[in-house]
């Protein structure tokens, strides 16, 4: 009897696949993973999670330790990168300054001989598909940070790849423009029906792009799960904590999580509903952040942190703020209703 695949095929899938450098602990440590077709999946996680060694190991810019990546069940592990079927993007976009838009688009085709004219037309078709037909003649450095992007998106897609791999392909852009390309990225990979694997450590990032999230910490793998998932559900202490908008909180029952914008708050002396239990606070900090306020709380009778970062949050809409402007050093009372709390694994979560 055949094993049970999920209904969508997989592009991608890593089976037990591990890389120990010379030193160290391993970098990425026996994880599997499926990339459904068509999909946008995002490797999240801190710095030195192992998301850009994994990345690496897809591309065949890195050696496997152990284990295998296949891609559309076939096994690529010991392939050359240029025959995987993959292709990366850069952080940098890593284009040719001396070569026009053209010539870096066209650059894999004249590597494998195709004659100038058809890579040319080739070229020209993809710039065309990403607004950038216009300024086919210019260098990278004549053209803003959001068209060095097409310019590097189209050079990818030049050799056809069935999986195009992203590292932190948005952290050279200015605040603004990242927006605007993460924008662009979703909708050429829905218009292009590629699978996307995007490296980030941007949790907002993550969220705002991402079919499928993956939280890696040290090597393995937290959590797989859709944006709304990670974030409603995180899986352990570690997912809640490096998400954020999240409480941890201690119980007789085991840790759990509780959102920031579902906890209660009222002044020390309030009333606490049956239903609700109640944890005594010190507000330590009020920021104002727009739409809501966002307060930093302190339990009553524990010391403060010595990097001073508050230990609870709990954020309100401007009108709950307005009903009563909670001040520093006030007294306060926590609670949240019983479903708005899940159980938390401690971290690190292996399987
Ligand atoms: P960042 O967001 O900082 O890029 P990352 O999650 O992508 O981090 P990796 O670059 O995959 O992390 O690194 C994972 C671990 O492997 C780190 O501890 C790193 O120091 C180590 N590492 C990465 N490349 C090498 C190498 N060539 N030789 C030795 N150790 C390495």
């Amino acid at each position: 009897m055949s094993s049970i695949r999920p209904l969508q095929a997989a592009a991608i899938e890593l089976v037990a696949l591990s890389k120990q450098f010379a030193s160290g602990p391993p970098a990425v440590d026996n994880i599997d993973l499926l990339v459904a077709s068509g999909s946008y999946c995002c490797l999240l996680g801190p710095s030195g999670c192992g998301k850009s060694t994994t990345l690496r190991m897809i591309a065949g810019h890195e050696l496997a330790s152990s284990g295998d990546i296949l891609l559309e069940n076939r096994n690529i592990t010991h392939l050359p990168a240029a025959a995987r079927g993959t292709a990366m993007m850069f952080q940098s976009f890593a284009l040719f300054p001396h070569l026009s838009a053209l010539d870096n688009v066209a650059f894999s085709l004249k590597m494998k001989g195709v004659a100038q004219v058809q890579r040319h037309a080739r070229a020209r078709d993809l710039l065309e598909r990403v607004s950038m037909g216009h300024l086919a003649e210019r260098l990278p450095g004549e053209l803003s940070g959001g068209q060095q992007q097409r310019v590097a998106l189209a050079r990818a897609l030049i050799t056809q790849p069935r999986v195009l791999l992203l590292d932190e392909p948005l952290s050279a852009l200015d605040p603004f423009l990242r927006i605007q390309m993460r924008a662009e990225l979703k909708r050429w990979q829905k218009e292009l029906g590629l699978t996307f694997i995007h490296v980030t450590h941007s949790q907002e990032e993550a969220m705002a792009l991402a079919d499928t999230m993956v939280v890696m910490n040290r090597g393995a793998i937290e959590q797989v799960g859709s944006p709304r998932e990670v974030f409603n559900r995180p899986a352990s202490e570690f997912v809640a904590r490096f998400m954020g908008g999240h409480n941890v909180l201690d119980t007789p029952g085991g840790k759990i999580g509780v959102r920031s914008d579902l906890m209660q708050i009222r002044p020390a002396d309030g009333p606490l509903s049956g239903a609700e239990q109640g944890l005594p606070a010190i507000v330590i900090d009020v920021q104002y952040q727009g739409t809501h306020v966002l307060l930093g709380l302190q339990r009553s009778g524990s010391a403060l942190p010595a990097d001073s970062t508050a230990e609870l949050s709990v954020m309100l809409s401007e009108t709950r703020f307005a009903e009563h402007a909670y001040t520093p050093g006030e007294a306060v009372r926590l609670s949240w209703a019983a479903d708005a709390a899940h159980s938390l694994q401690s971290s690190p979560a292996r399987a």
